[in-house]
């Protein structure tokens, strides 16, 4: 097992080392995950970016064990997780890990109250058993959210997208947990709102000590919530930095190129900026190009480039890349 390229330290709450999820498509394998090595310590947020089709929700999901990995090891606080298999087993690991999914319309069962589907989580994990503590609990809940306790009586199709997934978030809360997949949660939403669930998700973090692996295409949103974040790229991790680090100076040519197209507030600046056009069209995952799976559109792509798949190493203060070129 290679524990070389991530940081191994005990605050790592999260530790994912070498992990693969591939899907059947006919006869050939859609690689979705390929590889993927990283970290989240207790308290932190690692936004994960990329384009859409990269992998990013799938290595969430596979993560949270919605999938079942092909290949390599997740560590929860220290333990293997990888392959859980009784009942007991996974419902611990579920009473300490949530996902929030991206449509708070989808997610949310329209048969049941707000206070039923909050609430579920207790019946499963047989908690709160006291006359009257499972509605007073659901109460706090909804006003930890930013929601009323008169809501818990109603119905998903009676809220707004922003309300439906602030119950979402109080249904992911409901159990305690220390860690959290954010599915791109913002992305269904007016921009007017999304806002609010970012501030109402980093003053949660703050309460209590939360975990969020934090999937988003919106790097504006990623960077804001994120300590530090991930670039995906057809499956593999192309870069992780800090946050601050990696919008002012990304080493990895596709990060460069991401970062090329987010618009900075100040005009002046926005005028100056160059901006990085890729040519060609993202690979399928059916048929990713041997070594470096941005070899065929990088600027730079050297003869090794296209033999020899670049590992994510460390270039010094945490600043992990995958290029051949790089340092
Ligand atoms: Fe480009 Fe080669 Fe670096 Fe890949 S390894 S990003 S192809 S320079």
């Amino acid at each position: 097992m290679e524990r070389n390229n991530i940081e191994n330290n005990n605050n790592n709450l999260v530790e994912v080392i070498n992990l693969k999820k591939y899907f059947s498509v006919g006869k050939k394998k859609l690689k979705a995950v390929d590889d993927v090595s990283l970290s989240i310590k207790r308290g932190e947020t690692l936004g994960l970016v990329g384009e859409s089709g990269c992998g990013k929700s799938t290595l969430g999901r596979t993560i949270v064990r919605i999938y079942e990995p092909d290949g390599g090891k997740i560590f929860y606080d220290g333990k293997d997780i990888t392959r859980i298999k009784t009942r007991k087993e996974h419902l611990d690991f579920c009473k300490k890990a949530q996902i929030i999914f991206q449509d708070p319309y989808a997610s949310l069962d329209p048969y049941m109250t707000v206070g039923q589907i909050i609430s579920e989580g207790f019946e499963i994990h047989n908690m709160y058993k006291e006359n009257g503590a499972r509605k007073e609990k659901v109460h706090e809940l909804l006003r930890l959210v930013g929601l009323n306790d008169e809501h818990s009586n109603r119905f998903p199709h009676e809220f707004s997208g922003g309300q439906r997934q602030r119950i979402s978030i109080a249904r992911a809360l409901a159990i305690n947990p220390e860690f959290i997949v954010c599915d791109e949660p913002i992305s269904a939403l007016d921009v007017s709102i999304q806002s609010q669930i970012i501030n109402l998700m980093n003053e949660l973090k703050e309460k209590m000590r939360l975990a969020y692996l934090f999937i988003s295409h919106d790097l504006n949103a990623v960077r804001y919530v994120s300590d530090r974040i991930a670039v995906m790229y057809l499956g593999s991790l192309m870069e992780v930095a800090e946050s601050d680090t990696l919008y002012n100076q990304p080493r990895h040519p596709y990060t460069q190129a991401l970062m090329s197209a987010v618009p900075v507030p100040d005009p002046k600046k926005e005028r100056e900026k160059e901006r990085i056009l890729l040519e060609g069209d993202v690979p399928s995952p059916i048929d990713v190009p041997p070594g470096c799976p941005f070899s065929t559109r990088c600027p730079y792509a050297e003869a090794i480039c296209l033999k020899e798949k670049p590992e994510l190493r460390d270039l010094g203060d945490g600043h992990h890349i995958a290029c051949h070129m790089a340092g």
